[in-house]
């Protein structure tokens, strides 16, 4: 982590990530939307606080923001039902699920593509009580992306394919998800172009927002 920064959360086991989640932002990729969640991971490495620059790698022409809805988890689960899923979900955050575009095409897989350093943005969790106190609940969350203050995303958590509970019971199938893991739940159309010198806000109004500065290798 950069000096002078600090993680707003205890560094997590994983990051549980969801590719082509909204219908707008699978079709402005010329995909179809999944049958099943389209799974990867970040790695803790790439978390990033607010403020700290995310640093464009050499090896990429192309890297973008993806403004994301962000939860984390209080208990283990393990093949858990939606229900205790949706029960075991401790915190909302915004996320910026960074992305070298150029080699998520080039690569089969993404590992390259979406783990450099700083490719892993977050703001302070909110806990879920704090929510229900304000009237939100997850499925009335929405989530804005802007680059220089000009808006460039915008995403409600009830046009996601998949629910937030169902992502999480369909991942606890493969992995036990360990407290105080991320999982990110995938980004709304409007996916563009970071460059030096620019600043990209992810925010989840009225509850997690997280800016960085943009800067090259
Ligand atoms: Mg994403």
């Amino acid at each position: 982590v950069s000096p002078g920064f600090e993680l707003p959360l205890e560094r997590p086991s994983k990051i549980i990530c969801v590719g082509r989640n909204y219908v707008g932002h699978a079709r402005e990729m010329g995909n179809s939307v999944p049958n099943e969640p389209l799974l990867f991971l970040k790695p803790p490495s790439a978390l990033l606080p607010p403020g700290a620059p995310i640093v464009l790698p050499r090896v990429s022409n192309q890297v973008e923001h993806e403004g994301e809805i962000a939860v984390q988890v209080g208990r283990r689960l393990r093949l858990a039902s939606e229900d205790e899923a949706r029960e075991a979900i401790t915190h909302v955050l915004a996320l910026n699920d960074v992305t070298a575009r150029d080699l998520q095409r080039s690569d089969p897989q993404w590992t390259r593509a979406k783990g450099f350093d700083t490719f892993c943005p977050v703001g302070r969790p909110v806990s879920v009580e704090s929510l229900n106190e304000l009237g939100m609940r997850l499925e009335s969350l929405e989530v804005t992306t802007s680059v220089n203050g000009e808006l460039r995303q915008h995403g409600r958590a009830s046009d996601m394919v998949f629910s937030i509970p169902f992502l999480l019971s369909y991942a606890s199938g493969i992995m036990t998800i360990e407290p105080g893991d991320i999982v990110t739940t995938g980004s709304p159309d409007g996916v563009g172009p970071l460059k030096p010198g620019d600043v990209v806000r992810v925010q989840i109004p009225g509850v997690s927002s997280v800016e960085n500065p943009v800067e090259a290798e």
